[in-house]
C-alpha cells in the first residue's frame, strides 16, 4: 500500500521524513521518494525503486537537507513500479506532490493539460494532479486556491500533500477517500497517512475530514471544509502505556478502496487501515 509523510520545521526534516516512511513500510510499497526545500533553494527530489533503505542510501550518497518537504511510498495503480513513476511528481521544476489513491478521470484531465502545453514524464494519474495545480496556480496566483480548484475537478480517491518553490512556507494538504493526519509539534507541523509515522516527533494529531483542504505552516494550520468554510479539527492526543502507544481503531475507518470503482492492474486495497488516537 501507500504512505505519505510531510514536515515543516526550523530543523532539518529529512531524517523525520525517512523515519516516517520506514514506519509506514507495513503498508507495503514498490518505490519511495522525497522532495525537500531549504529556504529559497531549488526543490530537491530523490526517488528509488524498492525499500526505503535504498532511498536512504541514495540520500547518503547525495546528502540533502531541508526545512520543508514531502515523502511517499508507492503502491502502483497507474504505471509500472519504476523510478520515473515514483512520487513525488513535479510540475515545472518547482511544484511537488505526493498522492495516495486513484484518480478516475485522469485521462480526460491529461488530454486538456496536453492541449495546454504540459509534457508528461510518467504514466501515473498523480502527475496529472501536479500539472493541474500548476495550471491553476498560474491563473489564481495562490497555491492553496490552486489546490482547491484542482480537487474540485478530481473524481476518485486521494490524500495529497503539495509543496512549491514559489511558496516555501506551507504544505497544502487535501483529503477525499484516503486518510491523512496533521501532527502538531513545537514550532513544527507534520503530515502523514497514519499516526504511526509521526510518533517519534509528536503525540498530538488533527484528523482531516472528507473534503477538507488544509494549509499547514510551521506555526499554524488553516482548514477549509468541502464548502469552503473555515473549520477547526480537534487536536487529539495519543496515550502512552509503557512503551506502546494506545491507538484505538477509528469507528468510521476510512479506506481508499471504498471509492475505487474501476478495475486496475494492481489491487486497489490501499491505505487499508486508519488509526485514530484516543483523546487524553
Ligand atoms: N495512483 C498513484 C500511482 O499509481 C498513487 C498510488 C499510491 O497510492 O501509492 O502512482
Amino acid at each position: 500500500m501507500c504512505g505519505i509523510v510531510g514536515a515543516i520545521a526550523e530543523r532539518d526534516i529529512v531524517p523525520i521524513l525517512i523515519e516516517g516512511l520506514r514506519r509506514l513500510e507495513y503498508r507495503g510499497y514498490d518505490s519511495a521518494g522525497i522532495a525537500v526545500l531549504n529556504g529559497t533553494s531549488h526543490l530537491h527530489r530523490v526517488r528509488t525503486v524498492g525499500k526505503v533503505q535504498r532511498l536512504q542510501e541514495a540520500i547518503d550518497l547525495n546528502p540533502t537537507h531541508g526545512t520543508l518537504g514531502v515523502a511517499h511510498t508507492r503502491w502502483a495503480t497507474h504505471g509500472v513500479p519504476s523510478e520515473r513513476n515514483a512520487h513525488p511528481h513535479i510540475s515545472n521544476d518547482g511544484l511537488a506532490i505526493v498522492h495516495n489513491g486513484i484518480i478516475e478521470n485522469h485521462d480526460e484531465l491529461r488530454a486538456e493539460l496536453r492541449a495546454a502545453g504540459y509534457t508528461f514524464t510518467s504514466e501515473t494519474d498523480t502527475e496529472v494532479i501536479a500539472h493541474r495545480i500548476h495550471h491553476h496556480q498560474k491563473r489564481v496566483g495562490d497555491l492553496f486556491k490552486a489546490v482547491r480548484a484542482t480537487v474540485a475537478e478530481l473524481e476518485g480517491a486521494y490524500a495529497l500533500a503539495v509543496v512549491s518553490e514559489s511558496d516555501p512556507e506551507r504544505i497544502i494538504l487535501a483529503r477525499e477517500g484516503c486518510p491523512v493526519v496533521i501532527g502538531v509539534g513545537e514550532d513544527a507541523h507534520y503530515v502523514a497517512s497514519d499516526v504511526a509515522a509521526l510518533l517519534p516527533v509528536t503525540r498530538r494529531f488533527m484528523f482531516l475530514e472528507e473534503g477538507d483542504v488544509a494549509e499547514v505552516r510551521r506555526t499554524d494550520v488553516r482548514i477549509l471544509d468541502r464548502d469552503g468554510s473555515r473549520v477547526e479539527r480537534l487536536v487529539r492526543g495519543a496515550r502512552a502505556s509503557s512503551r506502546q502507544m494506545q491507538l484505538k481503531k477509528a469507528p468510521t475507518s476510512t479506506s481508499c478502496s471504498k471509492k475505487f470503482t474501476n478495475s486496475h492492474a494492481r489491487s486497489p486495497i490501499l491505505c487499508k487501515s486508519v488509526w485514530q488516537t484516543a483523546a487524553y
